[in-house]
């Protein structure tokens, strides 16, 4: 007979544990007849005794069938389900763009988004600031808007994968995020209940990720990927840069016009661009809606520049009860701040370094990200036309446009802003964006 403490004191004492062990606490996890204080002491037994690849591949798969696990056959799809992950990040819109994008090169895209955590924006919280855009929709409506648009970005259900919101909640007040075993489980048993042909994801390494260093961010790729295809998923990783602000906005209701004028081509930031078109490309890779790379970039910037990835955003932002006029008059529909209004320099030279998590910050303490979950958000608070590493600035140049509710949220804004900058006499190195992709041949 299996018994709970029995199970975390093999993993204390450093057991591998059985595929029929690690069910039964899932099992125990989502049924309740598991208590907080057993899950905080399994959890603290893998923080500090890891878990094999085998461990972690059945973890992911008891939480993935803890709930309700997506079946897109029955709609008959004339193309692959694909979706793509991100570790978090700060002006990390690329979901808006992507999804409408690889829909438009044949692929569907449904994909479950989440909210900001800490200092990093969440899609959904993006997604709230389009006037009637529903991020909670049933079941039958996700489904009619990937099947007729091929992409639809909603909110997770609570029946999706419920073992990792106990555990998650239990982990967050017991100092055990931060184990890759964990994190690994936690992100694939809610991707991998999307009932996906393929995964993409992007683990982000620089000031603004959520792993502190490029070697834990290289791990969790690893882990990821060797866990996700151990499941049966084909995923793959790339690891992108998060050392600046991806976009040239951050922020809610700022990032969502970024995304439109990129869909649109009224304004393209590169690295936005770079990130973007990498992380489509190997999902149409991996989804063999494309041969290569090469072709694939090539298949995505024509959706781009025919409009058609723009269409399937307006269709998905209208299907999902939003503007039917978003894309042409995103200017009117959008909340704008009482106050938008350049900060500039305090220092000459090149920009050699920007703290990502400490921008991040800066817009969560406007009011536009939580620091609680129960929080409200502000959507129309955030920064603009921020500048980039390499660029040359002096006391005339405008750094970023602060989009504020008062004196003093804008105040404090540039203090925070103009300290997480640093600059250099001599021009810096500009870093790569995509740094490395990790697939299964190579983990
Ligand atoms: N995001 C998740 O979904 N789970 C984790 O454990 C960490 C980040």
């Amino acid at each position: 007979m299996l018994v709970p403490q029995e199970i975390i004191r093999h993993k204390r004492d450093g057991k591998i544990l059985t595929n029929q062990e690690i069910n039964f606490f899932i099992q125990g996890i989502t049924d309740n007849s598991i208590s907080e204080s057993q899950i905080a002491a399994f959890a603290m037994a893998i923080y500090f005794q890891d878990m094999n690849m085998d461990e972690r591949v059945a973890l992911a798969s008891a939480m993935r069938n803890s709930g309700e696990v997506l079946d897109w056959s029955s709609l008959n799809l004339n193309g692959p389900i694909v979706d793509k992950h991100s570790t978090g990040g700060v002006g990390d819109v690329t979901s808006l763009m992507l999804g409408p994008m690889v829909a438009a090169c044949g692929g569907y895209v449904p994909m479950i988004s989440g909210r900001g955590l800490g200092h990093t924006g969440g899609t959904l919280d993006k997604l709230d600031a389009i006037p009637g855009y529903q991020t909670t929709v049933t079941n039958q409506h996700f489904r009619d808007v990937v099947k007729t648009t091929g992409v639809a970005i909603i909110g997770q259900s609570a029946n999706l994968a419920p073992a990792d919101k106990r555990f998650y909640a239990t982990r967050d007040i017991t100092a055990t995020v931060e184990s890759i075993p964990l994190i690994t489980a936690s992100i694939l048993s809610k991707k991998l209940a999307a009932g996906l042909d393929a995964l993409v994801m992007d683990v982000k390494a620089g000031s603004g990720a959520f792993m502190p260093t490029y070697e834990q961010s290289q791990q969790l790729a690893n882990s990821i990927v060797a866990v996700a295809n151990g499941a049966g998923c084909k995923t793959s990783a790339l690891i992108t840069n998060m050392d600046q602000v991806l976009a040239s906005s951050a922020g809610n209701a700022v990032e969502v016009r970024e995304a439109v004028q990129f869909l649109t081509g009224e304004y393209v930031n590169p690295r936005l661009h770079e990130v973007t078109m990498s992380l489509c490309a190997e999902m149409l890779v991996s989804a063999n809606l494309a041969e290569n790379t090469q072709q694939a970039h090539i298949k995505l910037q024509a959706v781009l520049d025919n409009g058609k990835a723009a269409e399937l955003f307006g269709k998905m932002v209208s299907g999902l009860g939003g503007p039917t006029d978003f894309v042409e008059n995103y200017d009117d529909h959008l909340v704008k701040s009482a106050i938008i209004r350049p900060i500039y320099s305090t220092q000459s030279g090149y920009v050699s370094a920007i703290d990502a998590r400490e921008v991040g910050m800066s817009v969560v303490n406007m009011g536009g990200g939580r620091r609680v979950a129960t929080d409200g958000i502000d959507f129309a608070v955030g920064l603009s036309e921020l500048i980039s590493i390499g660029d040359k600035i002096d006391a005339q140049t405008p750094i970023a446009m602060v989009h504020a509710q008062t004196e003093q949220q804008f105040m404090e804004t540039q203090k925070n802003v103009l300290n997480a900058i640093q600059c250099e006499d001599k021009k810096v190195a500009v870093e790569p964006q995509v740094y490395e992709v990790i697939r299964a041949n190579s983990v």
